[in-house]
């Protein structure tokens, strides 16, 4: 019977060390490895090619995506920027039109200069994305949830769509704010997942890291050799903690999403609120497409405030258990105004987010006390 996921956290890609038994993965704190004679060796020569407590990881990945190949990155821009790379002068992309400001500013402000062309599409609507596909198109840059505004995509849809087009085009999906524990695109036709580990899966807010997965031998090959050449991996100190972090992935996400419930519900119900954002909050305008796709509603809610910008400002700046700061996915609760920090790169761009917008990354810390924080700081604006 194949392994359910709870046990996959635990296991997958992790055996006991067979030196000492050692029921942890070592970390493998080492760039080079002695042969025995020139050429002949264990499976790893340099550690930028290879090294074990990494391999642990990108193993242990690719079995929680359902998948056969796993990379790991030094962080997820870097795992990005290595799909991009797949790419040459010439190519197409269709992207979704809000994706995290750190991929739109590397799309837009890296590889565009080297002659790929990008499209911005909402992609929510399946028909946006197969009109915005041409004969150039090489790849499909999906995220869903994405950041920050939460909008929920159909993954199987759109892998339908670019399936049946003749140049077929890669589907990429940023599955960083859903984890595979929520949902697991490559069954859903995606091609290639791209991970911020650095997020929940990680989830200590310890360590910055990326990763790919995919089924497809020889786009990983490709992958692979590009993870080597370009050398943008993560030392085994960031791969032990990320692996370590992933053990606990099913706990943290059903209490994250028990308490970004709570919270959306509460916020909905408060009259300062103007609007509240949660893929699995009835009021979520592809809520149907969250039930369907993804087993609970993650983490992540936003919101914008009758009072606008000075009003979220405001809010931001009293939280108390809500921490003020950039990053999600850690146990801990943090709150930002993206406009002003974590998407700034898309201002004055079609991907400009409203100033008024705060999201709220929230933790797996008693409810009681989430909820009482932001009920003290919404009575002061
Ligand atoms: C944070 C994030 C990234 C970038 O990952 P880093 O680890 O910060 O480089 C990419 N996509 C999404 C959705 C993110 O939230």
């Amino acid at each position: 019977m194949p392994k359910k996921f709870e046990t996959l956290v635990i296991h997958a890609g992790q055996r006991p060390d067979p030196t000492t038994g050692a029921i942890m993965t070592p970390i493998y704190q080492t760039s080079t490895y002695v042969q025995p004679a020139v050429g002949q060796h264990k499976g790893y020569e340099y550690s930028r090619t290879g090294n074990p407590t990494r391999k642990a990881l990108e193993d242990c990945l690719a079995a929680l995506e359902g998948c056969e190949f796993g990379l790991a990155f030094g962080s997820g821009m870097a795992a990005t920027d290595t799909v991009l790379r797949l790419l040459q002068s010439g190519d197409h992309v269709v992207s979704g039109n809000d994706v995290y400001g750190g991929t739109f500013r590397l799309f837009d402000k890296e590889f565009r200069k080297y002659g790929i062309e990008f499209d911005y599409v909402d992609t929510t609507d399946v028909r946006q994305v197969e009109a915005a596909i041409r004969p150039q198109t090489r790849l499909v840059w999906l995220e869903t949830p994405t950041n920050p505004l939460l909008n929920v995509s159909d993954i199987r849809a759109i892998a339908e769509v670019v399936a049946a087009r003749p140049n077929r085009p890669w589907l990429a999906v940023d599955n960083t704010f859903a984890t595979p524990y929520l949902q697991q695109p490559l069954a859903l036709g995606a091609d290639l997942v791209v991970h911020s580990t650095t997020k929940y899966l990680g989830g200590h807010s310890d360590a910055v890291g990326g990763a790919i997965l995919t089924n497809n031998e020889e786009l990983h090959a490709r992958l692979a050799f590009k993870q080597n050449a370009i050398g943008a991996v993560p030392g085994p100190m960031d791969s032990f903690l990320v692996l370590r972090g992933v053990k606990t992935l099913p706990l943290r996400m059903d209490r994250h999403a028990e308490n970004a419930l709570a919270v959306a519900n509460y916020l909905s119900d408060n009259l300062k609120v103007e609007r509240v954002i949660y893929p699995f909050h009835e009021s979520h305008p592809h809520y149907a497409t969250a039930r369907r796709q993804m087993r609970n509603g993650g983490g992540m809610v936003s919101f914008t405030l009758k009072g606008g910008a000075a009003a979220a400002l405001k809010v931001a700046e009293r939280t108390e258990v809500f921490s003020l700061a950039e990053s999600l996915g850690g146990v801990e609760s943090l709150i930002e105004v993206p406009a002003g920090m974590t998407h700034m790169s898309t201002a004055d761009s079609p991907l400009a987010v409203d100033a008024g917008l705060v999201r709220l990354s929230v933790g797996v810390e008693h409810i009681d006390d989430l909820l009482a924080d932001l009920e003290q700081a919404l009575g002061g604006v």
